[in-house]
């Protein structure tokens, strides 16, 4: 018994990416962003694999962090995104997690909190992304104004988030990293800019404290071919196995809107997934599919619980066999180029439904 969709998560390859953050930024605190899930990986089991080497950990909002605590992960977490309601304040200081502080109506929420200890804070500046953080022209003043604070820790970390460091030829980040280092100038505290195309890209935006997510799942940020990036590995391997094997005439059609249509007498492999376990139903007819280790392409519409594939150019194809959707071989983000999408979101949509299985 056991439908064969799996997906294997390998704690050695996420090991070793997080090692080679490290070596890309060796004098900073670099802490691993779990967020939505571990980026579809497990939120509790990839920060238990990290837990030893990990200062703290990054995800969105105060539910994630609340499942951390709750899986027995005792690191500082901090909410990238900050509080959403006043109530978060004293359970992020009786938790030890760590807010930033992304608009005054937060500072308001943590200045007047009644709190019995302290909250480690991160003042966020928007330096171009435009979406969170503060006006850089405020910064003094806030970061003076939660200095005073009894609620504030010592030790304020100053963070800004960047808008197209995946691009390694836009100078928009410079721009950006020039704006941040003139709204914090005269402030004497920790800095935090990078993602993790910041840390493989842009070794002058390495600061105290970095913030890797995609790399430590062993997704290259980048479009293209890049030095560092191509020592990643992918922690995430999905699986399936054929059901069903058929040959249909020339010009037969496949699949839902019968949109594929045979050019020839084809041998058609139905496979055991679909977009409910997190394969994207936006991939297109030629996309790559792995069976029994020869690349075959998807053909037809990707169903809820299965897709089909064109196996008439490999050797006999039979019911039980292996096939690998994306991992070593075919990355996420190749993948998300037949798909019209990037490799976050790849393997971030992992369905609940599929199994992860976590190999050491
Ligand atoms: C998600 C996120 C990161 C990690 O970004 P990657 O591109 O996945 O490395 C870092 N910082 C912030 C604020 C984020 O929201």
């Amino acid at each position: 018994m056991a439908r064969p969709t799996k997906a294997l998560i390998n704690f050695q390859a996420l090991r070793h990416n997080y090692q080679l953050a490290n070596s890309l930024a060796p004098q900073s605190l670099n802490m691993p962003i779990v967020k939505a899930n571990a980026y579809g990986h497990g939120a509790a089991p990839i920060a238990k694999a990290l837990e030893d080497l990990a200062p703290a950990f990054g995800v969105a909002c105060i539910e994630e962090a609340i499942e951390l605590r709750e899986a027995g992960i005792t690191k500082p977490i901090l909410l990238l995104e900050g509080t959403f309601t006043k109530d978060e304040v004293a359970i992020s200081a009786s938790q030890n997690f760590w807010l930033t502080i992304d608009n005054q109506e937060q500072k308001e929420d943590l200045l007047n909190a009644k709190l019995t200890s302290p909250i480690k804070v991160w003042l966020c500046v928007d330096s171009g992304m435009h979406r969170l953080g503060n006006n850089p022209e405020d910064i003094k003043s806030i970061y003076a104004e939660l200095a005073a604070s009894s609620n504030v820790d010592d030790d304020i970390v100053l963070s800004t988030h960047f808008a197209c460091s995946d691009e390694l030829d836009n100078d928009f980040t410079q721009c950006q990293i020039d704006l941040f280092r003139s709204a914090i100038t005269g402030i004497d505290a920790p800095t935090s800019l990078s993602n993790s195309a910041g840390i493989l890209g842009w070794p002058q935006a390495i600061a105290d404290w970095n913030r890797p997510g995609i790399m430590l799942y062993g997704n290259s940020p980048f479009a293209e071919p890049h030095p560092e990036a191509d020592k990643l590995k992918p922690v995430m391997t999905l699986k399936s196995g054929v059901i069903s094997v058929r040959e249909i005439a020339a010009g037969e059609t496949v699949g839902y809107a019968a949109s594929w249509k045979a050019e020839r007498t084809s041998r058609i492999a139905t496979i055991a997934l679909g977009y409910g376990d997190g394969y994207p139903r936006h991939a297109q007819s030629g996309t790559p599919v792995l069976v029994n280790g020869l690349r075959c392409p998807l053909i037809g519409r990707v169903s809820m619980d299965m897709i089909t594939v064109d196996v008439t150019d490999i050797p006999t194809v039979a019911i039980g066999d292996e096939v690998i959707l994306w991992g070593e071989e075919i990355t996420a983000n190749e993948i998300a180029s037949h798909a019209s999408t990037i490799g976050y979101e790849v393997v971030t949509r992992m369905a609940m439904r599929t199994p992860r299985i976590y190999i050491d």
